[in-house]
């Protein structure tokens, strides 16, 4: 497990926590920390903080400065954080980010649970619709070749730019393989030297033990692989015979190079008796950790919905998976945000805040974890993440189609603050099924992507929860009238 990471997600939280319960901080924070400039010298005076004098200050940013480090000199009472450890965070680019879009949220927004930031801090860019595989269930539609509509590398070097200029902390590159394009390290370059983290999403069969060398000096923070199971199940999933050894080079490479390396699978009624060996292969990799991921009907994963797992399956496979997060020494996850419920259900002793958490699979952390999780508040779609297409539109997330607009021609935080479809996103008292009475829809808030896939409708029932079974049954007798057998 990354203690260091897990320390510094710990210290962040808590400073935030601090700070909303203080109204007067609140009514500073919608002066100081809200808008373009005020976020810059925010980031500033974040930076000074950790004694990286490198920006002369001037006398306002002073003042603040000096608030700030009083509010943060609290923060060190309350919680027992050491001082040198905020100071070394802060050093870190997309931490001070992520902070300061954080604080700039509540100051927008004010305190919600689950909070939005006031940018994305995670912009997961699918680079390219090209791929070497021809995967199954890919949400993208990949094909062989790029369309012609995709960014050329000058506008994608100017979209790190505008990006890192609105407030964005961490891009992960998905695609598509996002390794097919030319310009992948150029642009990776780019997002490190605008102090942005760097996170990579790949089938693993082009990541080369160079490749892997160079994207650890870049500083990429982690990596993501697929595999879909063992042997002929993954090649199966993927199109291609012989990926399966192939991805496994990959994500050897990963490790090998010392890079953070989480091993993804989709799991569907294909597969779902292979995750314990998949589990297996991750940790004798030395991976860090394992992802399950939910299926979404999107892109070519309309045409395989008949094999989505049933709510009840899908509960039990979330059941062992916290199970085995428990027994492992690797962190065990889900995209679907009902693990949150799961962890929380007082069966385990692990939390899970939201997929891209795992500070709560430390048992010694499981509770501090717990108060955060209806601030964190599951998926974070439209929240505190979006995704960005190979052409520049601008989407709720990955799995979830709906263009809000695009990054040639319109702001990303005018989209974030402004799209009435993000609105209908985060309203969660709106949320239809059982998602609208249940008592965990702040900390889970159902897949808003399968929602839409299943019923066209975003704030629509999640019929992957065994909550809405209901919902889940209505889709079956629907599916089968028109002559598609869901299961
Ligand atoms: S809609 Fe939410 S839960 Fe579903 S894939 Fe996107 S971020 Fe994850
Ligand atoms: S009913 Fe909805 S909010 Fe509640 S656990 Fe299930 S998916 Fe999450």
């Amino acid at each position: 497990m990354d203690h260091s990471s897990k320390t510094q997600t710990e210290e962040m939280a808590s400073l935030v926590e601090t700070w909303l319960g203080n109204p007067a901080t609140r009514k500073i924070l919608s002066k100081v920390a809200v808008g373009p400039y005020n976020m810059r010298r925010m980031e500033r005076i974040l930076k000074l903080y950790g004694w990286d004098t490198g920006n002369a200050l001037g006398l306002k940013e002073r003042i603040v400065g000096k608030m700030v480090r009083g509010v943060i000199g609290q923060v060190v009472n309350k919680t027992g954080i050491t001082e040198d450890n905020i100071k070394s965070n802060m050093k870190v680019g997309y931490w001070r980010k992520g902070l300061v879009s954080t604080l700039a949220g509540i100051g927008l927004w004010g305190p919600q649970k689950p909070f939005t930031s006031y940018a994305p801090f995670l912009v997961v860019w699918n680079s390219t619709n090209a791929c070497n595989l021809h995967c199954r269930h890919c949400y993208q539609s990949a094909i062989s070749r790029p369309t012609p509509d995709e960014l050329t590398t000058a506008e994608r070097l100017k979209v790190v730019d505008r990006l890192a200029d609105e407030g964005v902390a961490y891009i992960s590159l998905s695609g598509g393989e996002p390794l097919m394009r030319h310009d992948f390290f150029e642009v990776a370059e780019r997002i490190r030297q605008r102090n942005m983290g760097l996170a990579l999403a790949t089938n693993g069969t082009m990541l080369t033990a160079a490749g892997a060398k160079r994207l650890a000096e870049l500083g990429c923070s982690f990596v993501q692989v697929s595999l879909d199971g063992t042997g002929q199940t993954h090649d199966k999933f993927r199109g291609l015979d012989g990926t399966f050894d192939k991805t496994l080079k990959g994500i050897k490479n990963a490790v090998d190079a010392g890079l953070s390396t989480e091993v993804a699978m989709t799991v569907t009624s294909q597969n779902l008796d292979e995750v314990m060996e998949v589990i297996d292969i991750t940790e004798s990799l030395g991976a860090g950790t394992f992802m399950h991921y939910n299926f979404i009907p999107a892109g070519r994963g309309k045409e395989i919905m008949n094999k989505d797992l049933s709510p009840q399956q899908r509960e039990s496979l979330l059941e062992k998976l916290a199970t085995e997060g428990e027994k492992r020494n690797i962190n065990v996850l889900s995209t679907a945000p009902q693990f949150s419920r799961v962890c929380m259900g007082g069966k385990h002793s692990i939390s899970s805040l939201t997929h891209f958490d795992s500070i709560g699979q430390d048992q010694q952390w499981a509770d501090e974890v717990e108060f955060l999780a209806e601030f964190v508040g599951g998926c974070g779609g439209g929240r505190l993440y979006c995704g960005l297409q190979p052409n520049g539109d601008i989407i709720p997330c990955v799995f979830l189609p709906e263009v809000l607009g695009n990054i040639r021609y319109n702001s990303l935080v005018d989209v974030w603050q402004n799209s009435d479809f993000l609105a209908k996103m985060r309203r969660r008292d709106a949320f239809k099924g059982q998602c609208s009475q249940c008592d965990y829809v702040k900390v889970c808030g159902g897949c808003r992507a399968r929602a839409f896939g299943y019923f066209n409708d975003v704030q629509g029932p999640d019929p992957g929860c065994v909550r809405n079974a209901t919902s889940w049954d209505e889709l079956e007798k629907k599916v089968e009238k028109d002559s598609v057998h869901l299961l």
